[in-house]
């Protein structure tokens, strides 16, 4: 049996696995942004207007369109306490 390498062949091995080690965290970076820029431009239209289906950036906007639009709606709850 021979289970344990010599001290060359372990730096061997750390300097392959360093090597797969950095690869991957490329990758994984380069995954990371794709993913991040999908996400972000996801994320820019989050507010859905429940009664016409508008989409909308942030709350704010989506207080005023619900005021102009719908103003004999009452408001969502979660855009009661934002301050248009
Ligand atoms: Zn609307």
């Amino acid at each position: 049996m021979q289970d344990c390498p010599g001290p060359d062949m372990a730096r061997g091995q750390q300097k392959i696995q360093s090597q797969q080690k950095n690869a991957k965290k490329q990758a994984g970076q380069k995954k990371k942004q794709g993913h991040d820029q999908k996400a972000a431009a996801k994320a820019a239209l989050i507010y859905t207007c429940t009664i016409c289906k508008t989409q909308m950036p942030d709350p704010k906007t989506f207080k005023q369109h619900f005021e102009s639009k719908h103003p004999k709606t009452p408001l969502p709850p979660e855009l009661v306490d934002i301050q248009a």
